[in-house]
């Protein structure tokens, strides 16, 4: 899993986390101001990298003050990681 993650300019340190942590109620968090997002580290890769995607979306969310609706941020989550889990290259047209 990466270690940090760039989202509007700031960097974000990832974290694998074990979920008996208190503070990490779902599967994921992102905290905005220490830019961190933290991922459980009890569930499969495949879950672990779109949860990945959820927290990028919601840090865009109070970035950006999009103001999206959780199930809306849900929705961009399921769709967008179904489209990287089907198209492994379409990442690395960033690396070319
Ligand atoms: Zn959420």
């Amino acid at each position: 899993m990466l270690k940090k993650i760039r989202i509007l300019g700031h960097d974000f340190t990832i974290k694998m986390v074990d979920d008996s942590l208190d503070a990490l109620r779902y599967s994921g968090q992102v905290r905005c101001h220490q830019q961190y997002i933290w991922i459980s580290g009890a569930v499969a890769r495949t879950q672990q990298r779109s949860i990945l995607i959820h927290e990028i979306i919601e840090a865009l969310d109070f970035k950006l003050e999009l103001k999206l609706e959780h199930h809306v941020i849900m929705s961009l989550e399921a769709g967008l990681s179904q489209v990287f889990e089907d198209n492994p290259k379409f990442l690395e047209l960033w690396s070319e």
